[in-house]
């Protein structure tokens, strides 16, 4: 008899655009590296942003939420379009993101920026600069400037509009977004970057003060600081010198998608976000794309690599993860491309079709 299967529950999230054009393929491709890896998934598929608010009038329905909350872990497509620019704000799709995330309390934000030996020609950046970029930004997601009050704009007491943000982080906040930073860094090359305004700002001092506190309890991790504006001077000029990076939320979301940028291919980068209990939130760094939507062109492996980081950081199930980015490798070295990556010499395909050439390589691996 065969072993018995280790099952969970799958919320998927398809919502808007080109989401559910790379959800579907991204779950096949989940469904067959975990049967290879003795898993058995059970998914639900919720509707989420524009395509809830046209089903139900909301957002992010009760039950969609429900069904999410109470997986084992979401994968989540895209949310937005033009259709629904006009709505006001509780009733735009993109706030279905903004619940998810705050509701799930993922306050780690994991992003990789890695340039692919296939497609370094693809990136922003010189090919000497950009040849062997793999990095790993964790952004802190739930605190800091975007949440802290005093905010709003109000009036002073010259009668003068004041707008106003305030940036607060306590220390046990920084420490857990610390903490899963030195376990990435010490799964990755063992160098962890932590990226502050220590030099200006309070909130930065008690951030390299806590980092530098914990550094301790990783003796395997080498620690470095940097200022923020540094930072975003050296992702340009020797991005290579990163492997894991730990900053705040605002340096995190403008360092994230600078690090994106470089590596020249929106349609290939994926994220989690994760909580200290509670399913983590996968999903690809890309938007819906409602220029290409419905039209079979969109790059799936943003979304098939977020399945892949599903398995190895919501489900810790390393196997399986492994045979998806080694089956992503294999469909690029086969010279597969989707639009966005194409370049003369290789093949070009749709979106179901590199989805069928990466179950194809999953399956060759058996
Ligand atoms: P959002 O605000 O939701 O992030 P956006 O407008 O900033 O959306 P995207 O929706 O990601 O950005 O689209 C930016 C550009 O990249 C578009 O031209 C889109 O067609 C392209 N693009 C995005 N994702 C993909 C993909 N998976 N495959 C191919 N092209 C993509
Ligand atoms: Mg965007």
């Amino acid at each position: 008899a065969s072993p018995a299967k280790k099952r969970f529950n799958i919320a998927l999230l398809p919502g808007d655009g080109i989401g559910p054009e790379v959800i579907s393929v991204a779950k096949n491709v989940l469904q067959q590296a975990g049967s290879l890896e003795g898993l058995e998934f059970n998914f639900q598929e919720m509707p989420v942003g524009g395509a809830a608010l046209d089903l139900v009038g909301v957002p992010m329905p009760e039950e969609s939420f429900s069904v999410a909350k109470n997986s084992d872990a979401i994968l989540l497509g895209a949310i937005g379009g033009y259709k629904w620019d006009k709505n006001e704000k509780h009733l735009r799709p993109e706030m279905a993101l903004y619940y998810l995330r705050r509701d799930l309390k993922v306050f780690a934000n994991l992003r990789p920026a890695t340039v692919l030996p296939q497609l370094v020609d693809a990136s922003s950046l010189k090919r000497e600069i950009a040849e062997g970029v793999d990095m790993m930004i964790v952004r802190e997601l739930t605190g800091g400037i975007y949440f802290g009050e005093p905010r709003g704009i109000k009036i002073n007491e010259n009668g003068e509009e004041v707008g106003i943000s305030t940036e607060i982080y306590a220390a046990h906040e920084i420490d857990r977004i610390a903490r899963v930073a030195f376990e990435t860094a010490r799964k990755r090359r063992g160098k962890l970057c932590s990226i502050d305004k220590a030099n200006v700002l309070d909130a930065s001092m008690l951030w390299r003060k806590r980092v530098t506190a914990l550094a301790s309890e990783y003796p395997d991790v080498e620690l470095s600081h940097m200022y923020v504006d540094n930072a975003a001077m050296q992702l340009i000029r020797d991005p290579k010198q990163f492997d894991t990076i730990v900053t705040n939320n605002i340096f995190g979301d403008i360092l994230s998608d600078e690090a994106s940028m470089i590596t020249g291919s929106i349609g290939m980068l994926p994220s989690a976000s994760l909580g200290e209990s509670g399913p983590g939130l996968f999903e690809p760094i890309h938007g819906s794309a409602p220029d290409i939507a419905g039209q079979d062109k969109a790059n799936p492996l943003a979304t098939i690599l977020s399945a892949a980081m599903l398995l190895k950081y919501g489900l810790g199930e390393e196997e399986a993860a492994k045979r998806i980015e080694d089956a992503v490798l294999d469909a690029l070295n086969k010279g597969f491309r989707t639009g966005d990556i194409y370049s003369p010499g290789n093949k070009l395909v749709g979106c179901k079709e590199m989805g069928e050439e990466v179950l194809k390589s999953v399956d060759s691996k058996v």
